[in-house]
């Protein structure tokens, strides 16, 4: 008999599994469980979308595509960042389609990470950041951001954090978890740290379709930064396509064609009948995207008007599908106030802390659900916290 752990690596030992994971386990073994946990869209893919697919499957381009993705894909996020990122790329050597922004976070990190080079990640945090840093070689630097400023990176205290070994920093505008989104002004006091010390962004857009109360900035429309980030989204989220698992990166070609090097090794090139279904989603989905934000749009200002009339207040989150109530209110840890709401009302929700430190005190529930079901979730959760507070 072998003793498996003797064998694992000790990065791999030392990583935390996915606190959100736990409560899905716990939700899914009960009945009747409104789940406000899960962070995708309550949409299927658009039917030209997935139609598109279809085609290709018939028309049988069943085989790989070129590593860096089919050239016609990559000429339509081209355009489509143009508009969206207001930055042009050239799409022969300046963009890279993905497995999910998962896999485009996981080459970016591998492509500039030397062992023990630090990459700050800004907390509340999307679960994946700290652990793919480490996975990378490197260290992950916690830098928390406060409920009360919104979750609003601040320049002063980024560069408290920077070192000698920072590489990176991560950012995440609009923000899973907190919804926040950061505007042009921000956006541009950030950057004047990031050229003072030279650093490079690793800037997560996978949110830009889903802002809702202003025009979307992207990190590399600000002066000086398109050089010095490398920017990951896909269609995961705006055009609903989860289960497709595409995404893409643009970046300037040195770094480009370090990510192409560790993707042709590693995966070869995304899944063929997704990229078809991709260029259909850029080139024609703006008007489903239209609708569905609308709607998340509604739900947002629906959810979070009653959150804030119950006690747990919350900004009003400019994007995502995601509100970050305080839940401070009820004197319970993020962790107690999730266990009971789903044990007593069914109503399965994140603890904030599971995103970092500075998410201890709240939680997070996504609000892509029907309006039915939002409107339940809320009344029990009222329920709930008429029992405490
Ligand atoms: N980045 C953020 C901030 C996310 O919230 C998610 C998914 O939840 C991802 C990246 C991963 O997206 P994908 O499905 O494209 O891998």
């Amino acid at each position: 008999m072998i003793e498996p752990s003797h064998y694992l690596s000790e990065t791999v030992k030392g990583l935390k599994p996915s606190g959100i994971r736990k409560f899905f386990d716990l939700a899914a073994s009960m009945e009747g469980v409104i789940s406000l946990g899960v962070g995708e869209p309550d949409f299927v893919t658009p039917w030209a979308v997935r139609e598109a697919s279809i085609l290709s499957l018939e028309q049988g381009h069943t085989s790989y595509t070129a590593n860096a993705g089919l050239l016609e894909l990559r000429e339509v996020i081209s355009d489509y960042l143009l508009k969206v990122s207001k930055q042009s790329y050239n799409p022969k050597e300046e963009i890279l389609v993905t497995v999910g922004a998962s896999q485009a976070l996981d080459v970016a990190l591998r492509a500039i990470v030397n062992p023990g080079d630090e990459v700050i990640v800004i907390e509340p945090s999307f679960v994946s950041y700290a652990s793919l840093v480490s996975l990378a070689g490197g260290t992950p630097i916690s830098l928390q951001t406060e409920g009360d400023m919104e979750f609003k990176l601040q320049p002063k205290e980024l560069e408290k954090v920077i070192t000698d070994k920072t590489k990176a920093i991560i950012l995440c505008s609009p923000s899973n978890p907190t919804g926040t989104v950061l505007d042009k002004e921000e956006l541009e006091g950030i950057a004047e740290i990031i050229e003072k010390h030279d650093l490079l962004v690793i800037s997560d857009e996978i949110y830009a379709e889903l802002t809702y109360d202003r025009d979307y900035t992207s990190f590399v429309s600000i002066e000086g930064m398109r050089e010095r980030t490398i920017l990951v989204s896909g269609f995961s989220k705006g055009f609903a396509m989860t289960g497709w698992r595409l995404g893409y990166i643009a970046a300037q070609p040195e770094f480009l064609g370090a990510m192409l090097k560790i993707h042709q090794y590693s995966m070869m090139c995304a899944p063929t009948m997704a990229q078809y279904a991709a260029i259909e989603a850029m080139k024609n989905g703006q008007e489903d995207v239209y609708f569905m934000k609308k709607s998340y749009r509604q739900r947002r200002n629906l959810f979070v008007n009653a959150l804030n009339e119950m006690g747990l207040t919350c900004h009003v989150p400019g994007g995502a599908f995601y509100v970050f109530p305080s839940i401070k209110a009820t004197n319970l840890t993020s962790e107690e106030f999730a266990e009971q709401l789903l044990i007593e009302e069914k109503v399965a929700v994140v603890p904030g802390n599971v995103f970092g430190d500075s998410g201890e005190g709240y939680i997070r529930c996504s609000y892509a659900s029907s309006l039915e079901q939002l409107q339940e979730a809320l009344k029990r959760m009222q329920r709930f916290i008429e029992k405490r507070v």
